[in-house]
């Protein structure tokens, strides 16, 4: 099976890499030619656009920033839709809006293919280890055909529903990460104010009901003043601003959602985009003038 990739980031990179070392044969594009190189250097083939990749593959993985990306590469002039064979599979692993999923998958019906969302979490560490947690959207029978593929990158495949349900559950997921860090940075920054030290704070309340897997992988970086990312802060605001556009489509309200852009986007106003997004805390250390540190 002839698998064809396209975008290698900070994802996609070690993605497409753990591929080839499970014995796939791959074609590659990315507009970063020194990642390009990297991955021929290991083995894949490459193709000057994304309309020569899909010519040659029967499956299409992408993994690109956002929703604009996903309809440039796919839908746009030079892109896979003008290359693509009847019964390929595009699956989209990208983190954008699930009503573009629902948009670009109906495109590509009109040309007989078939596309699932499949979103990921868990980050360049886990997309090193080829353990990321993997939520599709799509037809069953299609999602049967790929499972094997996306069991190399991840160590938990789940599929939600329909076209759109990965992104949806992407969505819940970063919703509630956002929710829980800064519910963690109002409290630590309470405590710090009120002269109790925060460490101590973290380590008193960790096995209770406030623990959390949020708590306990960006409590440790908070307190020792360690913003690198990780889940960059802009990157979050893309994924609340498309949970933000979802919510307002499907007729829900989103208060937290509201507030927490607000803050992360007055972040990024002051040059802090790129800081991981549990830097956050620092929205909330300039207002109450302290810093938690241990
Ligand atoms: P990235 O910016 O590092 O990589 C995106 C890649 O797409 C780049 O190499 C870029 O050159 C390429 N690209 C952009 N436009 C292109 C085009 N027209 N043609 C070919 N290539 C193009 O982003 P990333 O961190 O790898 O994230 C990718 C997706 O995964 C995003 O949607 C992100 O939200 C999601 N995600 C990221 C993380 C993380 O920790 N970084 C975790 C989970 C999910």
């Amino acid at each position: 099976m002839m698998i064809g990739f396209i975008g290698l980031g900070i994802m996609g990179k070690p993605m497409a890499k753990n591929l080839l070392k499970a014995g796939y044969s791959l074609t590659v594009n990315d507009l970063n030619k020194s990642a390009v190189e990297e991955l021929v250097a290991s083995g894949a083939a490459s193709l000057p656009s994304s309309q020569e990749v899909a010519a040659v593959s029967d499956v299409i993985i992408t993994m690109l920033p956002n929703s604009p990306h996903v309809k440039e590469v796919v839908l746009g002039k030079g892109g896979v839709i003008e290359g693509v064979k009847p019964n390929t599979i595009v699956v989209d692993m990208s983190s954008i809006s699930p009503i573009v999923s629902r948009e670009v998958s109906a495109e590509l019906a009109k040309k007989q293919v078939v596309m699932l969302d499949a979103p990921v979490s868990g980050g360049e560490p886990k997309a090193i280890d080829g353990t990321l947690a993997i939520m599709v959207g799509g037809p069953e029978d299609a999602f049967a055909k790929v499972e094997a593929i996306l069991k190399v990158m991840g160590s938990s495949v789940t599929l939600v529903g329909e076209i759109g349900s990965g992104n949806i559950t992407k969505l819940a997921n970063q919703i509630m990460v956002a929710a829980n860090i800064a519910g963690m940075s109002e409290a630590l920054v309470l405590a710090t104010k009120a002269n109790v030290d925060p460490e101590k704070v973290f380590k008193a309340i960790r096995g209770g009901l406030a623990g959390s897997t949020v708590l306990d992988a960006k409590a440790p970086l908070v307190l020792a003043g360690n913003f690198k990312p990780g889940f960059r802060i802009d990157l979050h605001i893309k994924d609340l601003q498309n949970a933000l556009d979802t919510a307002k489509s499907v007729g829900t309200p989103s208060p937290i959602c509201e507030a927490v852009i607000a803050m992360m986007k007055s972040l990024s106003s002051e040059g802090k985009g790129s800081d991981d997004h549990g830097g956050l805390i620092q929205w909330y250390e300039k207002l109450a003038e302290v810093e938690v540190r241990s």
